[in-house]
């Protein structure tokens, strides 16, 4: 570009430089970096030109995170109303158009279908930080079925999570409302290859429950044997250890207590005593005598006895087939792991061959 370069030569002020005007293959390679940059960058990037942003658009939409505070600017132009549960499952039962003959929802989708359609068709990961972020996300699959819920990794956010235990999953099968009909939609719509679940901060009293348990292993049933996930994460664990396990299940504890266990009781191998007793514990009660008919039992006691369509308990996943990994560990993954697991099972002999699927990381 002479001119430009004369321009500079004449010490008048610089021309402004856009990286759109560069030659397209420079273009293309410094395009190329910028998709790999961090999420701040990216978006920046995105906002240089359009050209670029159609570019990125792949990028930007790989990973997104959905809460209240985003959920318009994530879902504009998709034509949703963001309503509540309640109003939304009303929706999808009002009568459809001759279009969506089963979907009620899906007759108020706009005519011409929205460019940020293709835009999330590139949605591989997603962060639900909140449950008005899930009622959002519900209602735009509902309203656009050709949205897929294919997905390589969904997180709940502990807002989320917490609130599908305490109202609407552990609802499963039976007549529901509200909070439940957004937890039969999430299940149904979305397909996650990983679920990561992020555990509220503990209560003051650390060793108390953040969950009724049989809410819990009711949930984590329906979440493990309907999606059958190739891992579940869950993040922050300091009780409540998950009763029910995917296939490889990572649990990510909070930090080791400066205290150990008592050795006299619990013997040399026992950890800190904010994991040596959990750990020991939640390992028996997954593998240990009547492991599993103790889920079971606490699974059916959950149910609504009128409900015919409880969950099977041939449906309700096998610790039997999983592999588990505690992390952030140090304590126990300093230790002979064999001789921790002889003594874990010393008196509570495990139902299953547990074989090379336990392991400790620091
Ligand atoms: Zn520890």
């Amino acid at each position: 570009m002479p001119g430009k370069a004369h321009h500079l030569h004449n010490g008048g002020p610089a021309p402004t430089f856009r990286l759109c005007d560069l030659p397209a293959e420079l273009e293309s390679e410094v395009l190329d970096h910028v998709a790999h940059l961090a999420r701040a960058e990216l978006n920046a990037a995105a906002r240089t030109c359009r050209s670029w942003y159609e570019r990125l658009t792949p990028n930007l939409y790989a990973s997104i995170e959905i809460s209240k505070a985003n959920r318009r600017a994530v879902f504009a132009g998709l034509g949703l109303d963001f309503l509540s549960a309640p109003d939304l499952e009303s929706r999808v039962n009002e009568a459809g158009s001759e279009h969506a003959p089963s979907n009620g929802a899906a007759a108020y989708a706009p005519l011409e279908a929205p460019p940020k359609l293709a835009a999330l068709a590139h949605t591989r990961r997603i962060l639900l930080r909140d449950s008005p972020a899930a009622v959002a996300l519900a209602e735009a699959l509902l309203t656009h079925p050709t949205l897929s819920g294919a997905l390589d990794e969904l997180t709940m956010a502990a807002p989320l999570f917490r609130s599908l235990v305490s109202t609407g999953m552990a609802a499963f099968g039976r007549p529901r409302s509200g909070a439940g009909f957004l937890g039969e939609t999430l299940v149904a719509r979305l397909r996650p290859k990983a679920l990561r679940i992020e555990y509220p901060p503990p209560r003051v009293t650390s060793s108390a429950s953040i969950f009724d348990p049989v809410m819990l292993a009711r949930v984590l049933a329906v979440l493990v044997s309907e999606w059958q996930p190739e891992r579940v994460d869950f993040i922050g664990v300091g009780t409540d250890m998950p009763p029910v396990l995917g296939q490889l299940t990572r649990v990510f504890c909070l930090g080791c207590s400066s205290a150990k266990r008592d050795e006299r009781v619990w013997g040399d191998d026992a950890g800190c005593s904010a994991h040596g007793g959990l750990v020991r514990w939640h390992l028996r009660r997954l593998f240990g005598p009547g492991a599993r008919e103790d889920l079971i039992e606490a699974i059916e006691e959950g149910a609504d006895p009128t409900d015919d369509d409880d969950i099977h308990p041939d449906a309700v996943p096998y610790a039997a087939a999983a592999k588990v990994q505690y992390l952030n560990v140090p304590c126990l993954a300093a230790l002979d792991r064999d001789r921790f697991l002889l003594d874990t099972f010393k008196s509570w002999p495990a139902e299953c061959d547990i074989e090379g699927r336990i392991e400790f990381f620091p």
